[in-house]
């Protein structure tokens, strides 16, 4: 019983994360109420209302510091697309990773999305990617065009793009639920009241005005009785009135009331609509209108870009079993520069997000795609230094898999040389390990003249040698009375090629 109440509470405070005067940036222009217009058109008039799965492809943009840092965990980007598809499966609506990820370093974009070199750049990555849903996840949102209160988030008609920051990923706090509902054109239910969210003091109880002011244009209200629900606020009837009580909420997704409207009827509004700003609701839904709005706004001509007919993989993973074969947990690796990361295959699976840390910094991962095969080289690591490792398997329609492995491993002392491996029987070295002064070198074919330099580990030059060598055995004195046990790189210059071998002295 404990566990279930610490589970809620843990539920909760994910949604508490949009807190009091949160806001939304979504600025609801001429195009998305023309838009929204079509589409209840196109629902009422010509039935759209099929049931067929509609597959949206996304594309996110990491937008980082200029230096590349501060990236959103990409693992936090997988939980919030599997999260999207939670909130949007009731009604058939899929979304499907387009092109994996990218990546846009700008300290501008970061901070400072509404700028001018900022709408420059999105406008660009957009281009790259026109075939997809464009989400841009930036760091902050200053609050220009949102009235009071921290933006999450927003959708912008002039570019057709979501900004959402980052903080909201990985949480199913809402925001990009709440945000792609702009994008198939929904409006705030509060629609209008955005900028001076219901006050009784002024607004009044019952309430004394029949239109808001937004932006400098005036908005019908809502009320109660649907007699203007059609041409009113979000100008859909089956979401009720709503003068943006949610933002003045204390949380417990209720209204406080009883409010009255105009005519003096009680509002009972909508707590648990994904557009309203109420929040800590267990959970959120769209109204039946707001589905068939969204689905006629994908069908619409204005998306067919995004209709590509696509159907992305939604098996479902059996990754609960994930397994790691090696390194094996603590184990020490035989190089630093060549180090395998091996899992088994995940059923179901054909992309694994791989997170590589230091341990001692376990949040500040580095991320590996690999597709089509479960195991990952790395040649990038710092010798003797401790990592830790998480394996992610997922496909670009269903990202709900749970991370496995969180396996630590140490770096090993050595580089593993760069051995050209195909060219093993034109040059080897034998005996290896090599236990005393005589090593012979083999070849298959007459190689001349040759420089051969030995080198430590480190890049110390040991060794300075000339012979020629002849097809067949060649045998050389290594002195080698000044040497460490340990491996050596030994680099062997010909008239015609560059040969790099490996060899232990184990005296
Ligand atoms: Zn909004």
């Amino acid at each position: 019983m404990m566990k279930n109440i610490f589970f809620i509470v843990m539920m909760l405070s994910g949604f508490l994360s949009i807190g009091q005067n949160d806001v939304c940036g979504t600025i609801y222009d001429k195009s998305m109420e023309d838009r929204l217009i079509e589409n209840k058109k196109a629902f009422f008039e010509l039935d759209n209302r099929d049931d067929d799965w509609e597959y949206i492809p996304v594309h996110f943009h990491i937008v980082t510091k200029s230096d590349g840092t501060g990236a959103a965990e990409q693992y936090k980007i997988l939980n919030e697309l599997c999260f999207m598809n939670k909130n949007y499966e009731g009604f058939k609506m899929k979304f499907y990773l387009s092109e994996g990820f990218s990546f846009i370093a700008s300290d501008k974009l970061y901070s400072e999305p509404g700028s001018a070199i900022s709408s420059a750049k999105i406008k660009a990555n957009k281009k790259k990617y026109k075939n997809a849903v464009n989400i841009f996840i930036v760091n902050e949102i200053p609050s220009i065009n949102a009235g009071p209160g921290r933006t999450l988030g927003y959708y912008t008609s002039k570019y057709d793009v979501l900004i959402v920051r980052k903080d909201q990923f990985g949480i199913n706090s809402k925001t990009l639920s709440h945000e792609l509902g702009h994008y198939f054109s929904l409006a705030h239910p509060f629609n209008g009241w955005e900028e001076d969210p219901y006050d009784a003091q002024k607004h009044g109880n019952p309430l004394k005005i029949k239109t808001i002011k937004y932006a400098g244009k005036n908005y019908l209200i809502e009320f109660m009785n649907k007699s203007n629900c059609d041409i009113a606020a979000d100008k859909l009837c089956d979401t009720p009135p709503d003068y943006n009580f949610g933002i003045t909420d204390d949380g417990d997704c209720k209204l406080n009331g009883p409010i009255l409207d105009y005519n003096k009827d009680t509002i009972v509004t909508m707590e648990n609509n994904y557009m309203s700003y109420f929040f800590g609701c267990i959970q959120f839904t769209f109204t039946p209108m707001q589905i068939s709005a969204m689905r006629a706004d994908f069908k619409s001509n204005k998306r067919s870009h995004i209709r590509s007919g696509y159907v992305p993989k939604v098996a479902k993973l059996d990754n609960d079993n994930g397994k790691i074969v090696e390194p094996k947990n603590n184990a020490t690796t035989q190089y630093y520069d060549d180090v395998t990361l091996d899992w088994e295959d995940v059923p179901g699976a054909n992309l694994y997000l791989v997170r590589v840390s230091l341990k001692s910094q376990s949040f500040n991962g580095i991320y590996y795609w690999v597709e089509g095969e479960s195991k990952l080289v790395l040649n990038n690591l710092v010798k003797n230094k401790r990592y830790k490792w998480y394996v992610r398997a997922f496909n670009d329609g269903n990202t709900c898999g749970k991370e496995f492995g969180g396996y630590s491993f140490k770096a090993g002392a050595f580089a593993s040389a760069t051995i050209d491996t195909d060219n093993y029987s034109e040059l080897s070295i034998y005996p290896n390990p090599i236990k005393n002064d005589q090593i012979y070198f083999k070849t298959n074919k007459e190689l001349g003249n040759a420089e051969i330099k030995v080198y430590s580990l480190d890049g110390k030059i040991m060794d300075k040698l000339s012979l020629t060598l002849k097809k067949g055995v060649n045998r050389f004195n290594l002195t080698h009375s000044n040497y460490q046990n340990g491996i050596y790189n030994m680099i062997i210059n010909t008239k015609d090629k560059q040969y790099i071998r490996k060899v232990l002295i184990e005296k």
